[in-house]
Parts: structure tokens; C-alpha cells; sequence
């Protein structure tokens, strides 16, 4: 038994995600690009490359590690690209999409022999949380004015716009996607590709994915456009879960069971959004599971178990790929959770893919 705590990559769960993610590809002619800032494991690439085009990246080295290890269509996307990364950015990337006329003023001489595209932003979008609103006020996340974006026409090809997030609802994908139309129009005529970002749960539990693909579909022939697809959480949802056992029981008037990890430290994206992590619910005996760090906060939420819990008990926390692995950091110095795939082999054959240590930890300061 692989000792806790660990991240555990379900392979046949992830399968049915990419099955899915090549479904809608087939049926709407959009190219997906797994976008590495949600999911960056590259021990799963061989299992995900055959489903998707390529992947897309937010820095440098997210887009050195797709072109590396995931290969296929690789596009390079920053919010700024300094003057030391530039070079090597291109390098890389089949396409390169620059945040602000003033980063393609900047550098489309260097880029001219590749695919160059910018961010467009429709100053709308579907996130709740305005630390994740593309469209919140004042936002350095794309263009919109008009006349700018028609000027640089001769420079790009294409646009990124991403302003969806984890939106479950096709009528308002297709009432935004309608409103971009109708408010872009001219603009969009005249490009070869657009992609449409992250952030739609098509890979969600009765999403209609053939309402989706038909509609992508009339997008890219109404203008004439490839259409890409950025899923980073619709690729990973559901395929993982972080594995950690029980070290103390402790009875303040609520049961609080210690686990070998942290939230802080290892699902870092509940906390910043306020949400609890997604616990075992059945049964009688209910503790508040909570993490090892000394942050008082550290508590991952509250669980149900058949029985009572004891030191040495493992407890399994679903839906942890996405935003965790990425963003895992070394807080309290508490280890950070090994990486494990549960092979889709039909024998359940978990294999260990990598360990940190002492020397992860040391190494990562000076
Ligand atoms: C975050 C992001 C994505 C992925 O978003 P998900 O919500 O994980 O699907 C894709 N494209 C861009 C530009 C992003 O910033």
C-alpha cells in the first residue's frame, strides 16, 4: 500500500472524460487544447494525448512543458511576455496569443513567421467570483476596443477569448456566444481561428454535449474560423482524489479529525474560493476533517463516516486534479502528497509516479 498522503489519478475516469472531449470534437469540427495552468501532471499526458490536439499555457514554462511532454498543437499564451522570455517563447509555440495591443506592438516582428493572436475581452462573463472575473472592472485580461482590435487585423489571425467558468448552462453559453457574435461580428469575419477558452463543464453529468457540438459548429461556419476549445477542469473533473489518513482525534465539542495533509498546502484552490472539499457523507459518526498545518483555518470540512473514526484511518477526498497538483506549495514544510494513477487495466494496478522529499523541499529555497 502506497503510504498517504497521495494525489490518485483514476485512469478510467479520466478516459471518460477524453472520451467525451473527442465526442464533441468529432460532432463540432473545434480543436481542445488541454490548458496546463488546471492540470499539469505530465505522467498522464500518454493517456490523455490521443483525445486532445495539444495543449495551451499560460507562461514560459508551462508552454516548454507542453511542447515537451504533450506535444501535438502547442499555443503560448501570457498576460505579459518580458523581453528575456520572448525568444524562447516562440521556439515553442504554433501559435503565440498576446494579452494587449501594447505586447503585440511589442513583438510581432519576432513572431511574424508563426501564428499571432490576441486576447479579446467581451466584458461579460460567467464567473460568480471576482477573483476570477475576466470582466471585472478595470480587468488587464484582453482587448475590446473595437477600432484597436480592426487595426491590428493585419498582424493576427485569430483571437483567445476565455470568460466562462465552470459553467454548467448550455442556454447561456449559447445566449453569450450569440451576444459575441452579434457585438464582434466584423471583427471576427475576417479571422482564421477563435478559441472560446476554458471554463464550459462539458464533461459534466448531463451536459448536452450534441447541443454544444452543434452549436460550435455554426459558430466556426457563420465566420469561418477554427474553433479551439481550452478545457482545463472539464479534461480532470472527477479523475482524482487526495488520499490521507488520520493522525489525531481531537473533542472540542465537535469531533476534529487531524489528517497527514492540508488544504492550505494541497488543495489551495478550496480555500481561496471558499468552498469545502468534497468528503465521504454516509453514516452516523461525523467529524471535521482539517489539516495538519498550524493555520487555524486549515480544514478541509465536514464528513460522514459509517463508524467511528480511529488513528490510522484513511479517508478519501473525491475530485482533486484540478487546481491542486499545479498549485501545491510547501507550507508548514509539510511534505507535499506523492502523485499515484490507478491504471484503467481492468486489475486496478496503482502505480507510484513521483515522491517528493526533504531534498524537494530544500531545494525549492536557498
Ligand atoms: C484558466 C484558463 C483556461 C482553463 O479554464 P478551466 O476553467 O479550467 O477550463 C483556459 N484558457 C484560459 C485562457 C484560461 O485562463
Amino acid at each position: 500500500m502506497i503510504p498517504t498522503p497521495f494525489y490518485l489519478i483514476d485512469e478510467a475516469r479520466l478516459l471518460q472524460n477524453m472520451q467525451k472531449i473527442a465526442r464533441l470534437r468529432e460532432l463540432s469540427g473545434a480543436k481542445a487544447l488541454l490548458a496546463l495552468k488546471c492540470f499539469a501532471t505530465w505522467g498522464a499526458f500518454p493517456t490523455m494525448q490521443p483525445y486532445l490536439d495539444g495543449s495551451t499555457s499560460s507562461s514560459l514554462f508551462e508552454l516548454r512543458l507542453g511542447r515537451e511532454k504533450f506535444g501535438g498543437e502547442t499555443h503560448a499564451y501570457s498576460v505579459a511576455w518580458s523581453d528575456t522570455e520572448i525568444d524562447e517563447a516562440i521556439s515553442y509555440a504554433d501559435k503565440i496569443i498576446f494579452n494587449s495591443l501594447s505586447q503585440l506592438d511589442r513583438f510581432a516582428d519576432k513572431a511574424a513567421h508563426i501564428d499571432c493572436g490576441l486576447r479579446l475581452n467581451p466584458r461579460f462573463s460567467t464567473s460568480g467570483f471576482d477573483l476570477a472575473d475576466p470582466a471585472r472592472p478595470f480587468s488587464r485580461l484582453g482587448e475590446w476596443d473595437m477600432t484597436k482590435l480592426m487595426a491590428a487585423l493585419p498582424r493576427i489571425s485569430g483571437v483567445m477569448i476565455h470568460y466562462n467558468c465552470e459553467n454548467r448552462d448550455f442556454d447561456l453559453f449559447d445566449q453569450q456566444l450569440t451576444r459575441i457574435e452579434t457585438e464582434f461580428r466584423d471583427f471576427l469575419r475576417q479571422l482564421k481561428w477563435v478559441s472560446l477558452g476554458g471554463g464550459i463543464h462539458f464533461t459534466g453529468e448531463g451536459y448536452p454535449l450534441e447541443a454544444l457540438a452543434a452549436r460550435l459548429r455554426a459558430f466556426a461556419e457563420r465566420f469561418g474560423i477554427q474553433v479551439y476549445l481550452e478545457p482545463g477542469e472539464a479534461s480532470i473533473t472527477g479523475a482524482a482524489s487526495l488520499e490521507v489518513s488520520v493522525l489525531d482525534i481531537i473533542d472540542n465539542g465537535k469531533q476534529v479529525a487531524i489528517v497527514d495533509s492540508s488544504i492550505e498546502a494541497h488543495m489551495l484552490d478550496l480555500l481561496i474560493y471558499r468552498e469545502t472539499a468534497k468528503l465521504p457523507q454516509t453514516g452516523d459518526h461525523a467529524y471535521q476533517i482539517a489539516g495538519k498545518t498550524c493555520l487555524a483555518g486549515d480544514i478541509f470540512g465536514d464528513a460522514k463516516f459509517p463508524a467511528p473514526l480511529a488513528v490510522g484511518d484513511r479517508v478519501s477526498i473525491a475530485d482533486a486534479a484540478g487546481y491542486t497538483m499545479v498549485k501545491k506549495n510547501w507550507f508548514n514544510g509539510v511534505n507535499m502528497p506523492a502523485i499515484a494513477i490507478r491504471r484503467a487495466d481492468g486489475n486496478g494496478t496503482i502505480e507510484l509516479i513521483r515522491e517528493f522529499t526533504y531534498e524537494d523541499y530544500r531545494s525549492s529555497l536557498s
